[in-house]
């Protein structure tokens, strides 16, 4: 087996990984730093997870060793999709580079630009970035991409679900052809291949096992809920939700629950903690130093539960969360692979529970596919029952967002355009469901026989054929009366006198 010692790393780094703890390589760290060092392009195909953070930044320090950073020109560049992403490998270079005297520098969103102008001014080794944030600096002047010598694009496939695809071009366009690249994805979607023919030159290409599809120490389960009212779906959801962290008491330690929307995070977090549960939310549009907080707060197990976006969880490496729950299923089949990936880490058993409605068929056909097997099915806690139809359904219906949020360069991936799936395809209710009360069913029916009636003395009066147009959904305003002054006439001939007019 191979030993870090047997790679030609420096002594430096050496030192500081058995600081560390850790003794051999692993698979993609095996595979990837040696064609590193002799400074080849890499393309590795492996997930969060595999330690593949260390198979790029063990060889960049090594290299980076000799030589020297000049003012606003990086010698090396890190891209990563996401701010906690950049965070964290800027993390792991603090933890390998201990022992030398490489500076970094971290450009990500939400963190003011004062404090890293100054670093970059005075020249960094390696600058971390996100890739608009890094365009805005080029773009500002304060940085110049021509001294690049290493350049790491990581987890590629995630770049490109948000649309920086684009930006990473640029960004390639903007280095010296003469840079090595170090890139990384989950997948190889025909976009990225096409990048990295386009970019990288003869790669040494490592492909590692998917970490979900092998890891045996994951047990995944499915709860199939099949809401008794199309918009009660969300709250039956918590519901269901709430029993299942019951049920699995002290066992379930901490958890990272996903939702597909940012407004789900927020509405579900609240609820959990309406409910006496410790939940905080982390997506795009909190603030950087609440997201922070969040996150630290969540390591440290003061934060039981975190409430989650694909993004914002995106590579998170948290060692010890003993849940996942899929509050929603990702529409994403891939997304489903990263988001079990984030418990059972490091050999540590964890648990990963999906809950899914009829809606969901086709995600979930997908996420079945892709993992070649099914996910296992399992019955509600005992004791659960979705509440039956409330006065809360307006509610639910308020929770739905006004309309989808885009990020810069693209469609923000917790805000998908499954909506209109959810809303369109009709959740069938099950056999044992209770028919919905009269009260709340009735001035509906009222309703339409007004509407009905309305819309036979129009008929009437029309010469021609009735109009096919809105059918049943005339807006009711449309149907009201005009009364003018001079009019005294009975409200039935109202009705009559505004279908002609
Ligand atoms: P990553 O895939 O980079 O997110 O790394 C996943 C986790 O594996 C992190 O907690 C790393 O600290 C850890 N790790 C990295 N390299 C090794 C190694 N050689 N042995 C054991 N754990 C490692």
């Amino acid at each position: 087996m191979t030993k870090f010692s047997d790679l030609k790393l420096d002594p430096k780094v050496l030192t500081a990984i058995a600081d560390a703890g850790y003794e051999t390589p692993t698979p993609i760290q095996a595979g990837a730093i040696p064609p590193a060092l002799e400074g080849k392009d890499v393309l590795g195909i492996a997930q969060t997870g595999t330690g593949k953070t260390a198979s790029f930044t063990l060889p960049m320090i090594t290299m980076l060793a000799k030589g020297r950073a000049r003012a606003r020109m990086p010698r090396s560049l890190v891209l990563c999709p996401t701010r906690e992403l950049a965070a964290q490998v800027a993390e792991n270079f603090d933890i390998y580079a201990k022992n030398t005297k490489l500076t970094k520098a971290l450009l990500i969103g939400g963190v003011s630009f004062g404090e890293q102008d100054k670093l970059i001014d005075r020249g960094v080794d390696v600058l971390i970035a996100t890739p608009g944030r890094l365009l805005d600096h080029f773009e500002r002047g304060k940085l110049l991409l021509t001294g690049v010598q290493i350049m790491v694009v990581d987890e590629a496939d995630r770049m490109l679900d948000m649309g920086f695809i684009p930006d990473i071009e640029r960004i390639f366009q903007l280095t010296p052809f003469t840079r090595q690249t170090l890139f990384f994805s989950a997948t190889m979607a025909p976009e990225i291949e096409r990048i990295t023919n386009t970019f990288l030159h003869a790669p040494a290409r490592i492909e590692v096992a998917r970490q979900a599809t092998t890891s045996e120490t994951i047990e995944q389960r499915l709860y199939a809920l099949t809401p008794t009212r199309r918009d009660q779906s969300a709250k039956q959801k918590r519901e269901l939700l709430r029993a299942l962290i019951k049920s699995e008491g002290e066992s379930c330690t901490n958890a990272i629950i996903f939702c597909n929307r940012k407004t789900e995070v927020d509405i579900l977090s609240k609820s959990l903690k309406t409910h006496g549960l410790n939940a905080s939310p982390i997506h795009g549009d909190l603030e950087q130093s609440q997201r922070t907080r969040t996150l630290d707060g969540f390591r440290d197990g003061s934060v039981r539960f975190l409430i989650a976006s694909d993004v914002a969880a995106r590579g998170l490496d948290i060692p010890a969360v003993s849940h996942v729950f899929n509050f929603d299923v990702p529409s994403h089949a891939e997304d489903y692979v990263h988001r079990i990936g984030r418990t059972g880490r490091a050999g540590r058993k964890g648990k990963a529970f999906t809950i899914s409605t009829p809606a969901d068929d086709k995600y979930l056909a997908a996420i079945e596919a892709l993992l070649k097997g099914p996910i296992p099915r399992a019955e509600s806690p005992e004791g659960f029952a979705a509440s039956e139809v409330s006065q809360q359904a307006p509610r639910e219906r308020e929770e739905k967002p006004a309309g989808r949020s885009r990020s810069r360069g693209g469609r923000d991936r917790s805000e998908p355009s499954r909506d209109t799936a959810h809303v369109s395809e009709p959740v069938a209710a099950p056999k044992t469901a209770e028919p919905a009360p009269a009260q709340t069913a009735a001035p509906r029916e009222e309703r339409r026989d007004d509407r009905n009636r309305d819309r036979d003395r129009r008929d009437r009066r029309d010469n021609g054929a009735p109009v096919v147009g809105m059918g049943d959904h005339v807006p009711d305003f449309i149907l009201r009366s005009f009364r003018t002054a001079a009019q005294t006439s009975t409200p039935e001939d109202e009705a009559e006198g505004d279908a002609e007019s």
